[in-house]
């Protein structure tokens, strides 16, 4: 509770600086200017003449040496800590994470200087000490996070809010820490030991500044820096890494709070702040208690000034013992750093072409080669190391090993696309696998800090499965980009992908829902039919279709329908799942058939499919023997879904159920093709599955002359020579219509239905009847007993999807009516159909079909206006064809 109201302080404290950056700024440089003025008053009594014995002496250089070594110590621990951050950050790869972390470093260590020089008044030569105490003391990771959840934002209002979330993750830890060391180092300052009390003011006013300027100048800074250079907003591969890093790195954040630490920290502040009350109340002479500081301000400041400071400096200069240690150890480690970090890479990439080459057992020629050209590309800077290899004729086997040993980054694959434009530094040396590897299999770090050609070497290595590729790096998007290039350089289809889009898709909606391995998504045109009146509502039909003429014509139904409109009612509802068990006898098969038919055992089977779900309910059962095979067809309410996930998961539960009172029965497929899920059969037809929808329709005479431009009578005939005689010289099931798969699959692909399932909810028969006192009306009906349809789960989740079914009021799970919704859009479904089928049999009946196919469903674009003799066809010789 408490912490959540600190942390959301913080984020106030959080949104200000980042809504008023300049503020924040002046403010913080106002301050350190008056820190640097600060003038001191006090009086200084004069120098104590000191007497120093022999064994004093001896005692004061036993203390020097004593003390030269501790700060040797410390000054070789800041800088290999300072080393090893810089380090870190560098293996981040991000220069702007880089520059804003030395923005932050260099304005704190300025600000340090200053407070230290005016607030202790110590002399400049101490100041190397004091420089060192800050570096070992800065916090630096912090400012990293920061500066990732700014670059992870998309646009300025983001980096605001990612700002400010970090800090209420982050304040209320980082204050009690401030707070605990500076109370805990400040002890230091009581010890009377005149080093280490200097040195706990140094460590303490680190500590001090780091927090204010933690809290103060660097989120205003970094939000004004990313709105000025607009960072954020050029698709950088951090700001591409999307939310679920931003949640990675909160959540790291919020692990390390630890509410039991956090208590102790507070209850050792309380003790500690008695400490330094009790025990600076006691010392009232400032002189005693910083004798020496304010002694050596009054050195600094006294008459003899000029001479004390030209002392000060001459000494600063002179070479000690310690500076030498050093010094050496810096000169070492840029040494390392500029000149060794190439070459370690080189003996990382030799090692592995050598095993590359040891395990694909290439002739020792070939090894040498390599190892030659390994060394050539590698001395030779990194992008032309790219060039060479991509202009290579060597054969297949030994490109293999180029990728594995990686001395180029796919450019001809690049060249085509490159999904972030840090990737776009063509033909840049990759990090050795091992490097990469260590990145990835870091928890702080991860694939996300890969670049995409390093994690095409992981996944080419079989560290990343390629189908993974989203999760490794974070980023559906990147993700996606990643395996596109992959497949780009396998299936040699690169050229192919450039018009397949993939960006700026939420796929993290798709990822573990609706499709695997995505390489893109495939825009089709989506239009509307409609006003549609159905039972006296409006709706607005979306069509997803490629299928020129259909949503006009459709569209020309619900124009003919406006007046009348359509009546629709739902007789059935009832997903199915069917599977096949085995006994070991047509005996043992009908004692189980018959067990199941009982009302009583059917209640117990019921109590066990019911368990699975709050939605799926089950409301029958059809048993069919065939042999010793059963045949059980489970028959269930789905609410608001298609139902097939969840009549699944109770089937196998409740037939399990029934394998324990008949242990010998075999289930050998939860769907034994009784379902029948996606294949044409006529149980379906017959028996019904999903809703059960029938519609129907009167359309005055008037209308069916003006709109329809045909008349009743011919309608009627050609429905029945068409729908009915013809369908039954096909022998066909469910397939008494004239195109209502049209209808359904340009509903379900714009709405998010299983496209799949149009095979059983196209099931349609359309009637015709004159009708009225004189016969000069029309009525008609269709009648479609297996829409499989549902708006919740499956595609419908998906943001396209759900804005059609936002369209016409069914988007999501009814609440108040469990199934409602899914029925609802059933009945449109049919209405729809209802519509096209009098549009279509209208222009059949009328002669147009063919020529408003050809006006509306004829591509202009792609066919060529003159064909060669050549691809003719040759003129049929078979004269029965
Ligand atoms: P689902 O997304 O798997 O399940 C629906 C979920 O929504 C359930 O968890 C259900 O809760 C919940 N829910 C919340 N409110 C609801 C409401 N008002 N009505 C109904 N459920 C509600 O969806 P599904 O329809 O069962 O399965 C659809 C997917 O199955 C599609 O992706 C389709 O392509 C696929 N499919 C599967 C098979 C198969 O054999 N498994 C076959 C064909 C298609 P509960 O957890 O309480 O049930």
């Amino acid at each position: 509770m408490e912490y959540k109201m600190t942390s959301r302080i913080f984020r106030i404290h959080g949104n200000f600086c980042t809504s008023h950056p300049w503020e924040v700024i002046v403010a913080t440089l106002t301050l350190t200017a008056c820190m640097m003025t600060v003038d001191y008053q006090y009086q200084a009594p004069p120098p104590k003449p000191t007497v120093r014995s022999c064994g004093d002496c001896i005692e004061e250089a036993e203390y020097h040496a004593a003390d030269l070594i501790t700060m040797t110590l410390i000054r070789s621990l800041a800088i290999l800590f300072g080393y090893y951050q810089f380090n870190r950050l560098r293996k981040l790869d991000n220069k702007y994470i880089l520059g804003i972390t030395g923005l932050f470093t260099v304005f704190s260590s300025f600000i340090f200087t200053s407070a230290a020089i005016n607030l202790l008044g110590i002399r400049v030569s101490e100041l190397k000490d004091a420089i060192f105490f800050f570096l070992l003391l800065i916090d630096l990771p912090k400012a990293v996070m920061l500066a990732r959840l700014a670059l992870n934002a998309s646009n300025q209002e983001e980096v605001k809010t990612n700002i400010a979330r970090g800090m209420s993750v982050v304040g209320p830890t980082l204050t009690l820490d401030a707070i605990v060391e500076t109370l805990v180092i400040g002890v230091g300052t009581l010890s009377g030991v005149h080093r280490l009390e200097k040195l706990s003011y140094f460590a303490c006013i680190s500590v001090l500044v780091n927090y204010v300027i933690f809290m103060t100048f660097y989120p205003a800074c970094l939000s004004l820096i990313l709105e000025y250079f607009q960072l954020s907003r050029t698709a950088n591969s951090y700001a591409r890494r999307g939310s679920a890093l931003i949640a990675r790195i909160l959540k790291e954040e919020d692990h390390r709070f630890n509410p039991v630490v956090q208590r102790v920290k507070v209850i050792m502040t309380a003790g500690l702040m008695m400490v330094h009350v009790h025990s600076r109340w006691s010392l009232r002479d400032y002189e005693n208690r910083t004798p020496n500081v304010i002694e050596d301000h009054i050195a600094f400041n006294g008459t003899e000034e000029a001479t004390a400071v030209h002392g000060q400096i001459m000494k600063w200069m002179a070479l000690g013992a310690d500076q030498i240690v050093i010094l050496i150890l810096l000169l070492a480690l840029i040494i390392k750093f500029v000149f060794f970090e190439d070459k370690q890479e080189l003996t990382e990439q030799l090692l592995t072409t050598e095993i590359v080459e040891r395990r694909t057992e290439m002739p020792k020629k070939d090894s040498r080669r390599r190892i030659h050209r390994s060394f050539s590309l590698i001395s030779t800077n990194s992008s032309s190391s790219g060039q060479a290899s991509s202009g290579d004729d060597e054969d297949k086997d030994s490109n293999k090993v180029d990728k594995e040993i990686q001395t180029d980054c796919f450019p001809e694959i690049s060249d085509v696309e490159s999904s972030s434009p840090e990737d776009d530094r063509m033909g840049e040396t990759c990090r050795s696998i091992e490097e990469c590897l260590s990145i990835y299999n870091d928890t702080d770090l991860g694939a996300s800090f890969l670049r995409d050609e390093e994690v095409i070497m992981l996944v080419d290595n079989k560290h990343i499965p390629a189908y993974q590729l989203e999760k490794a790096v974070e980023d559906a998007e990147r993700g996606v980009g990643i395996r596109r290039r992959i497949l780009g350089s396998q299936a040699k289809v690169t050229k192919a992908l450039i018009n397949l889009p993939y960006k700026n898709y939420n796929y993290e909606q798709v990822m573990g829902a609706c499709c695997e391995n995505v390489i893109g998504y495939l825009p089709i045109p989506v239009g509307y039919a409609g006003p549609l009146i159905l039972d006296s509502k409006e709706f607005y039909v979306p069509m997803a279709t490629t299928e020129g003429c259909l949503v006009a014509s459709t569209n020309r139904g619900c124009r003919a329908l406006m007046k009348c409109g359509v009546t629709s009612s739902v007789v059935g509802d009832g997903m199915t799942r069917g599977p096949v068990v085995r006994f070991p006898s047509i005996k043992k098969a009908s004692e189980a058939m018959k067990w199941m038919q009982t009302p009583a055992n059917f209640e117990v089977m019921k109590k066990n499919f019911d368990s699975t779900s709050r939605f799926a309910r089950l409301d029958k059962i059809l048993v069919k023997i065939a042999g010793r095979y059963l045949f059980i067809r489970f028959v269930a309410r789905t609410g608001d879904a298609m139902g097939m996930n969840m009549i699944s998961k109770g089937t196998e539960i409740s037939l399990k159920g029934v394998q324990e009172i008949f242990p010998e029965m075999e289930i050998l497929s939860l769907s034994g093709n009784f379902c029948t899920d996606k294949k044409p059969a006529a149980v379906n037809w017959i028996e019904g599955r999903g809703k059960s929808v029938v519609c129907e329709a009167v359309v005055p005479a008037k209308v069916v002359s003006s709109i329809l431009k045909t008349n009743v009578h011919t309608l009627v005939d050609v429905n029945n020579s068409k729908n009915m005689i013809g369908s039954a010289m096909a022998g066909s099931i469910g397939g008494f219509n004239a195109h209502a798969a049209n209808i359904v699959t340009a509903v379900f692909i714009a709405t998010g239905q299983d496209p799949a399932q149009n095979v059983s909810s196209s099931n349609c028969m359309t009637l015709m009847e004159p009708w009225g006192s004189d016969g000069e009306d029309l009525y008609i009906s269709c009648t479609m007993p297996s829409i499989e349809i549902g708006t919740i789960g499956g595609g419908t989740v998906l943001q396209a999807q759900g804005a059609c079914l936002d369209m016409l009021g069914v988007k999501g799970a009814n609440v108040e009516k469990p199934g409602e919704n899914a029925s609802q859009l059933a009945r449109i479904v049919c209405a729809t159909v209802l519509a096209g089928e009098l549009s279509l049999m209208s222009a059949l009946a009328a002669g147009h079909l063919v020529k408003s196919h050809l006006r509306h469903n004829r591509s202009r674009t792609v066919l060529p206006t003159e064909i060669s003799p050549q691809l003719l066809l040759p003129p049929c010789i078979d004269n029965n064809i």
